[in-house]
């Protein structure tokens, strides 16, 4: 039996970024089932960082994770300035409207634009009575490196004396005096803390240790990758979203895209695989909303985005679980939140003054308490 001060189950964004930080007061363990970190949600993201996704908690921990990717765009590969474009038809300009006003609250350059300037950023979109007529471009979104991040996050988390457990699935948890005690294949652990940051599977920890769920919804969505036209250079273009139903796409090098239909279909925590009807109505939704034509998908994959009740993040104890911290509910923007959900945890579960450079942006650390689901 180890005895250490926080075991942390799941080595995806959410467990290692906060374990990075967590290491700094005290003995860390992550462990992971998974042969390696990143497996899951983590390793099949779209890698974007962008203000059209989430409600407000989600949007203010983006724009204060932007200011960590900013310092970080010059040097690693962990982010670089891309621009993002929010594109609408006819009947969808209130709600492009309204997420205008959501991201100028944090982008003051945010631009407006309509007609002809739609095509001059990306040629392919469809104008017309049953296309594009307005868009929102934000320059200075963020093009993230999933892997990148992850060895960042575990880079800090070794230098501050912490370890990754790999292929080790937390097995029995149980609570035994002031300590969580936690099984797994080759070892078995005593810690303090135990931080539950196992994403789709985080109810299942939960249960497994005798503390109640929240209730977590895994959502699949897929991701297909194919050629642009030939000979157009799609590096440039930007990271292209509808606001209404749709599609989102985004260039992957000079040629190649990578596209989804923004599918949200309710799973078990599983290894996800992309289904036929998912993987064609990628294609179909581009093809309706571009002139591109899309012959061969070179490769496709599915992911988990597990989202809470009311679609913001959690971080916080569980009520009546001594010890024992929910970190879940990352959605669809665990990585674009990440730096900002890691200074948030770590303040939380350690009892320390609140960050300034959380209260600079009017995060407030009664926004992520799980308290909010007891019945
Ligand atoms: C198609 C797609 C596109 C996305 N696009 C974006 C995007 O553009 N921007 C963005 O910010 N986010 C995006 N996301 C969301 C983002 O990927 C997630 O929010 C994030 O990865 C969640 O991180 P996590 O650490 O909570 O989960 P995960 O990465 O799934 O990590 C949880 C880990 O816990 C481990 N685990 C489970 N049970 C146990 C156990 N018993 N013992 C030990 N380990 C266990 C799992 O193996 C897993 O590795 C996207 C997701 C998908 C699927």
């Amino acid at each position: 039996m180890r005895d250490i001060d926080t075991l942390v189950i799941g080595g995806g964004i959410a467990g290692l970024s906060a374990a990075a930080r967590l290491a700094r007061h005290g003995s860390t363990v992550v462990l992971e089932a998974e042969d390696a970190v990143g497996f899951h949600s983590s390793g099949r993201s779209a890698t974007f960082c962008h203000f059209g996704i989430g409600g407000d908690l989600v949007r203010k921990l983006t724009a204060m994770s932007r200011e960590v990717f900013a310092r970080a765009s010059g040097e690693a590969r962990v982010a670089r300035t891309h621009p993002a474009l929010f594109i609408a038809r006819a009947d969808e300009e209130e709600r492009l409207d309204a997420l205008a006003r959501a991201t100028a609250l944090h982008v003051s350059d945010a631009e407006r634009i309509a007609g002809d300037d739609l095509t001059a950023i990306v040629p392919v979109l469809r104008r017309g009575s049953d296309g594009f007529v307005a868009g929102l471009l934000d320059r200075r979104a963020f093009k993230l490196d999933s892997d990148a991040l992850l060895q960042t996050n575990i880079r800090e988390l070794r230098a501050a004396g912490g370890e990754v457990a790999l292929a080790s699935p937390a097995e029995a948890i149980r609570r035994e005096g002031e300590r969580w005690i936690v099984d797994t294949r080759g070892e078995s652990y005593s810690a303090h803390y135990l931080v539950n940051a196992a994403g789709a599977w985080a109810d299942e920890i939960a249960i497994r240790a005798g503390v109640a769920p929240l209730g977590l919804r895994p959502l699949r969505r897929t991701i297909i990758q194919f050629e642009p036209p030939e000979g157009v250079d799609v590096s440039a273009w930007p990271f292209t979203k509808t606001v209404g139903e749709g599609f989102y796409f985004l260039p992957e090098g000079p040629a190649r895209l990578l596209a989804s239909p923004m599918d949200e279909t309710p799973t078990d925590p599983c290894d996800a695989q992309p289904e036929e009807e998912d993987i064609a109505l990628a294609a179909w939704r581009v093809e309706q909303g571009t002139t591109m034509t899309i012959r061969h998908i070179e490769h496709k994959w599915s992911g988990l985005r597990t989202f809470a009740p009311d679609n913001a993040p959690v971080a916080g104890f569980a009520p009546g679980a001594p010890g024992f911290f929910w970190l879940a509910g990352q959605g669809g923007f665990g990585l674009q939140t990440s730096p900002a959900m890691a200074m948030a945890a770590e303040a939380l579960m350690l009892g320390l003054a609140w960050p300034e450079e959380l209260a600079a942006f009017g995060i407030s650390p009664e926004e992520f308490s799980p308290n909010r689901f007891a019945a």
